[in-house]
């Protein structure tokens, strides 16, 4: 069990529907412990296996009414939205206003392969629509209004880690400080 390197924008397996998990056995709970060491190291409020080149549907939470893990998830979400800011490991420092469900129905399976429900409003809610979005190659700032997407799209090629993924021929690892992106960070 070890901290992984964290993937950055930029690195393929972001944009790629992450494959169910089939068989529940000891590597399947290696990587949940993986996941969540990696994700309170970061330190991050969740974390989706591709965001450490595991293409599975599996990720962890970690905020401060609700911690666990969940594996292939489906979600309910309610009309009702909430606004937010909301930032992600994968995009160090970058946080913007991002519309999301109000409240969320998350069922899946945990790491033994028993069926879990969980119900979450506000940023319980805003996690588990993040993290499987992930699961499904979708990361948060395709989410974002038009005009804070341009936003976005600017700041990340003046971020001084895009574009390193492809010209190191592998993702650096980047520490961010817990203090910017407060406690936002998917
Ligand atoms: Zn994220």
């Amino acid at each position: 069990m070890s901290v992984q390197e964290i993937r950055l924008f930029g690195d393929p397996v972001l944009a790629t529907p992450a494959s169910p998990v089939i068989t529940f056995d000891k590597e399947l709970r290696n990587l949940v412990k993986d996941l969540t060491e990696t994700m309170l190291d970061a330190p991050g409020a969740g974390l989706a296996a591709p965001q450490i080149g595991v293409s599975l549907q599996v990720f962890v939470w970690n905020i401060e009414e609700s911690d666990g893990h969940l594996i292939n998830p489906t979600l309910n979400l309610s009309a009702e939205m909430q606004d937010g800011e909301e930032g992600c490991l994968s995009f160090p420092g970058l946080v913007y206003e991002t519309p999301r469900a109000f409240r969320a129905v998350a069922k899946g399976f945990n790491m033994h392969g028993e069926p879990v429900t969980i119900e979450g409003s506000e940023l319980l809610a805003r996690v588990f629509q993040h993290e499987t979005d992930h699961l499904n190659g979708i990361v948060f700032i395709d989410r974002l209004l038009v005009e804070e997407r341009k936003i976005a799209m600017s700041d990340i090629r003046n971020s001084e880690w895009f574009g390193n993924a492809s010209a190191m021929g592998h993702t650096p690892i980047v520490r961010i400080s817990p203090h910017q992106t407060n406690g936002l960070a998917l």
